[in-house]
C-alpha cells in the first residue's frame, strides 16, 4: 500500500509520501541507539515533565489533531476529540504512576541484599494500525517512554499525517532527538528492521496476518512481542437485563469508529426469552443512528477507512448470506454519502456454525444476532470463536454475572457495562487476539528487563 492520506468520505487522494530511503532509516536507528544512551540514565522527574508537557499540547491542539484523524481514516469528530483527550490522559496517567510501578521490590534472602530492579530495554518497535490512530500509539509510548525506552513508530501506511504529527508533538514537548521517531516504511520492510540488533523488542497491533509476520520475524532473532490482534466480542443479552440500557449500549458499541474497532461488540447474543424485544430495539436504534460527513459533530457514523475494507465488509455479508445467513435490516445511505467509503448499518442472524463468516470479525457496522434458551448455551456461544478479546454481557442476576466472569474466554469482561480501555486497567486479548499486555501495571512492565540484584 502506497503512503498516502486519502480522504475515506471523498475518495480525495490528499497527499503522497515518499517512504525513508535505506540510509534515512539507517540514520533514525542510529539517532534512537545514540539516544537510548542518555535517555536511559534520566530521571522519572525528568521524563515525566515531558509527558506532563505532551499532555498540554495534545489539549491545546486537540481541534487540529482530531480534524488530521476525521480527514484521513473517516471517524466522527467527535470521537476523534474523545480520543486526542484520553492521550492526554494516558500520559498524564504514566507520568505520575510509573515510578511507583518500577520502583524496586525487596526480597528477603541469604543476600545482604537482594531486589527486583525494572530497566528500560531500548529501542522498542511500535506497528500500529489506522483505527485509533493516535489512541493506539499513546498507549503503546507513554509506558515505554516513562520506562525509560525510545521508541520507533511504523503507523499504518494511511494515517502518514497522523504519525508524523505525533512525532512533532513529542518533540515539542521536549523529548530528546531521537527518543520518539516516526518511520514511513511499508510493512514489507519491518521484517528486516527487526533483526537490527540495536532494536531489542516490538509490538504490533493490527490483523491476525500481521501479528503472525513480525512474531515469527521477532522469534528470529528472540526478541520479545507483545500482539493486539482481531476481536469478535460477544455482548450477551440475560433475561433480566435492562433492555433499554442493553439496547442504547449494543448500537454504540457496535458503530464506535464507524464499527471499526478491535473490541466493538460484534456478535449479540440474546435469550430467546428478549430475543425478539432486543432485535426491534436495536434495529430501531441503527435506523435512527445518523449516517454522514465525519467533521459534522452531529454524525455518528462515518465512512469506513479505505476502500478496500468496504469491499472486504461487502464480500463478507455477502459470503454470510450465501450461506444461509438472513438480513434483517439494511440502512439507506443519505444521497450525499454515496461518494466515499460509506457502508450502511446491517443486521444479519440465523448465523449456522458451518457458515465461513461464523469465525470472523466484521470491521464495520455489521452487527450477528445469535437466539439461544439458556446462560450455558450463551456461555459456549460466546466462546465459539478464535478470538478472546473482551465481551460484555448484561443480566440483574449477580450469580449469572459470577459464571460470565469466570467462564468467558477473553481478557476483559464487562458486567452490564460496554468494552472500553482505561489507562488504569490492563487491555489484551487471549486466543488469537494476542498476547501481552497494554495499560496499567502490567502494559509499562512488558518492556523492561526485570533483573534480579543481589548484595552479599
Ligand atoms: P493491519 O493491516 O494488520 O495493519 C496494522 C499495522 O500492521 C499497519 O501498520 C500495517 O502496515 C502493519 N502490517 C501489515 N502487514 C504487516 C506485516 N506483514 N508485517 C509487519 N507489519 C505489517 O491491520 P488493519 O487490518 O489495518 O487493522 C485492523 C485490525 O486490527 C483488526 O483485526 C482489529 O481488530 C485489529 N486491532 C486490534 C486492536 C487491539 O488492541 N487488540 C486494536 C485495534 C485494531 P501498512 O499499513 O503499511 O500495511
Amino acid at each position: 500500500m502506497a503512503i498516502a492520506s486519502v480522504n475515506p468520505t471523498t475518495g480525495e487522494v490528499v497527499k503522497t509520501f515518499c517512504p525513508l530511503s535505506e540510509a534515512e532509516l539507517q540514520a533514525c536507528l542510529k539517532r534512537a541507539a545514540t539516544a537510548f544512551e542518555s535517555y536511559r540514565q534520566t530521571t522519572f522527574q525528568q521524563r515525566s515533565h515531558w509527558l506532563l508537557a505532551a499532555a498540554a499540547l495534545l489539549e491545546q491542539q486537540c481541534q487540529s489533531l482530531a480534524q488530521l484523524m476525521t480527514l484521513e481514516m473517516g471517524k466522527p469528530i467527535t470521537e476523534a476529540i474523545a480520543e486526542v483527550e484520553k492521550c492526554a490522559w494516558v500520559c498524564r496517567y504514566y507520568a505520575e504512576q510509573a515510578e511507583a510501578f518500577l520502583a524496586p521490590e525487596i526480597v528477603a534472602t541469604d543476600a545482604t541484599y537482594s531486589a527486583i530492579h525494572y530497566q528500560p530495554l531500548g529501542i522498542i518497535l511500535a506497528v500500529m494500525p489506522w483505527n485509533f490512530p493516535f489512541w493506539q500509539v499513546f498507549r503503546f509510548a507513554a509506558p515505554a517512554l516513562m520506562a525509560g525506552n525510545v521508541a520507533l513508530l511504523k503507523h499504518a501506511s494511511n494515517v502518514p499525517q497522523c504519525a508524523l504529527a505525533i512525532a512533532d508533538l513529542f518533540a515539542a514537548a521536549g523529548i530528546p532527538v531521537g527518543a520518539f521517531q516516526t518511520l514511513l516504511i511499508p510493512a514489507g520492510r519491518v521484517a528486516a528492521l527487526l533483526a537490527d540488533r540495536r532494536i531489542r523488542a516490538a509490538t504490533l497491533t493490527g490483523s491476525e496476518p500481521a501479528g503472525i509476520s513480525l512474531a515469527v520475524a521477532a522469534s528470529q532473532h528472540i526478541k520479545k512481542t507483545v500482539l493486539e490482534l482481531g476481536g469478535s466480542d460477544p455482548f450477551i443479552v440475560l433475561p433480566s437485563a435492562d433492555l433499554p440500557r442493553a439496547i442504547a449500549t449494543a448500537v454504540k458499541a457496535r458503530m464506535i469508529n464507524n464499527g471499526q474497532s478491535c473490541i466493538a461488540a460484534k456478535r449479540f447474543i440474546v435469550h430467546t426469552a428478549v430475543y425478539d424485544a432486543f432485535v426491534a430495539g436495536l434495529q430501531a436504534a441503527f435506523d435512527a443512528w445518523r449516517i454522514g460527513d465525519p467533521v459534522d459533530p452531529a454524525t455518528q457514523l462515518g465512512p469506513l477507512a479505505t476502500a478496500t475494507i468496504r469491499e472486504e465488509l461487502r464480500t463478507q455479508v455477502e459470503l454470510a448470506l450465501a450461506h444461509g445467513a438472513k438480513l434483517i435490516y439494511q440502512g439507506e445511505l443519505p444521497p450525499h454519502c454515496q461518494q466515499g467509503y460509506f457502508y450502511p448499518p446491517t443486521l444479519l442472524a440465523e448465523i449456522s456454525r458451518d457458515n465461513p463468516v461464523f469465525v470472523q470479525e466484521f470491521f464495520g457496522p455489521v452487527a450477528l444476532l445469535f437466539r439461544v434458551s439458556s446462560l450455558d448455551a450463551a456461555i459456549e456461544l460466546a466462546n465459539a470463536t478464535p478470538f478472546g478479546l473482551g465481551a460484555s454481557a448484561w443480566t440483574a442476576d449477580a450469580s449469572e454475572g459470577d459464571r460470565l466472569i469466570r467462564d468467558l474466554e477473553a481478557g476483559a469482561v464487562f458486567i452490564n457495562g460496554m468494552v472500553k480501555s482505561d489507562p488504569r486497567l490492563p487491555f489484551g486479548g487471549t486466543k488469537r487476539s494476542g498476547y501481552g499486555r497494554e495499560l496499567g501495571r502490567a502494559g509499562i512492565l512488558e518492556f523492561v528487563n526485570i533483573k534480579t540484584v543481589c548484595r552479599y
